[in-house]
């Protein structure tokens, strides 16, 4: 853990979503190296999610764990109790659960769609909304952040991106974009920060048949003008930063941690 001089989200509480693989993995461990005290939330793996608790506090953090769907109302409320009661309140979300259900569009079947809206925007939401009751309940409290709480939803490239054989996606990023800057215009008066991470391609396991193999990296490297693949460091770095009051006039804002995706590499070399 780095010294406290570096703990910039010292006496923080941060609830991460999905977090027990990928990049809410990355995530979590980042915001407790900052030093906040982070709510590890899963989904259905709690084996894996206590090893991130455990891998948090060998590293001299502090963390736990709590299992929550969050397309489900009654257990996004029910996890926000148990995070208000355990650590008194909530600084930090960050709303990272998300799936993939691939198709293409004449296959794709109203369960494909409907799932991945469910957690892809309708998980935002409630999280968001039960985020934003607590902060402003709350208020500013000086001596540990200028903002009374800050959300950070993580979107995709895709919330720009069109992409083929995953309009679900792609809609439920697309519209991520929107419920963001709403909710920053509504919020910004209770002195609540909202802002995206749009990642690009991160090695994880949501994407590994991207990666996996030489020829499956070196196709996915053309759309990469950095040439590399991401690393969920890479977001948590990020994340850390934008929780952080060093970033707090960042606001409504997305976040592109892309090494260049955005930049329509095909257009370099042809157009
Ligand atoms: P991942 O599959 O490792 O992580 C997704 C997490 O969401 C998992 O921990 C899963 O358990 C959790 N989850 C799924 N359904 C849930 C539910 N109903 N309730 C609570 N949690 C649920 O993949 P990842 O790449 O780490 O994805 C994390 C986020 O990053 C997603 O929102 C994804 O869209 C976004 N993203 C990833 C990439 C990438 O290249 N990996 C790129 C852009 C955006």
């Amino acid at each position: 853990m780095p010294s406290s001089s570096t703990k910039r989200l010292h006496k923080q509480v941060a609830l991460v979503t999905g977090a027990s693989s990928g990049i809410g993995t990355g995530v979590a461990v980042a915001l407790a190296e900052a030093g906040a005290t982070v709510v590890v939330n899963y989904h259905s793996d709690a084996e894996e999610a206590e090893q991130v608790v455990a891998h948090i506090k060998e590293k001299g953090g502090r963390a736990i764990t709590i299992k929550a769907d969050v397309s489900k109302e009654d257990q996004v409320q029910q996890m926000f109790r148990q995070t208000i009661e355990q650590f008194g309140t909530l600084h930090i979300l960050i709303a990272n659960s998300g799936i993939q259900q691939d198709a293409p569009l004449v296959d794709m079947t109203l369960e494909q769609w409907q799932q991945v809206i469910d957690v892809n925007l309708t998980g935002q939401f409630l999280c968001a909304r039960e985020a934003a009751r607590e902060f402003i309940k709350r208020g500013v409290q000086p001596d540990i952040s200028r903002a009374a709480g800050k959300i950070i939803c993580m979107s995709s490239v895709h919330e720009t991106i069109p992409w083929a054989g995953h309009a679900n996606y792609a809609a439920s990023k697309g519209g991520l974009m929107l419920l963001m800057k709403s909710m920053a215009q509504e919020l910004a008066p209770h002195k609540i920060r909202v802002n995206s991470i749009a990642p690009g391609a991160i090695k994880t396991p949501i994407n590994n048949e991207a990666w996996e193999t030489p020829e499956a990296a070196r196709k996915l490297l053309e759309l990469i003008p950095y040439g590399r693949i991401g690393e969920v460091e890479d977001i948590g770095r990020a994340a850390a930063w934008l929780a952080s009051d060093e970033s707090d006039y960042v606001h409504g804002t997305t976040l592109y941690v892309d090494g260049g995706m955005t930049l329509y590499p095909g257009f370099a070399d042809n157009g």
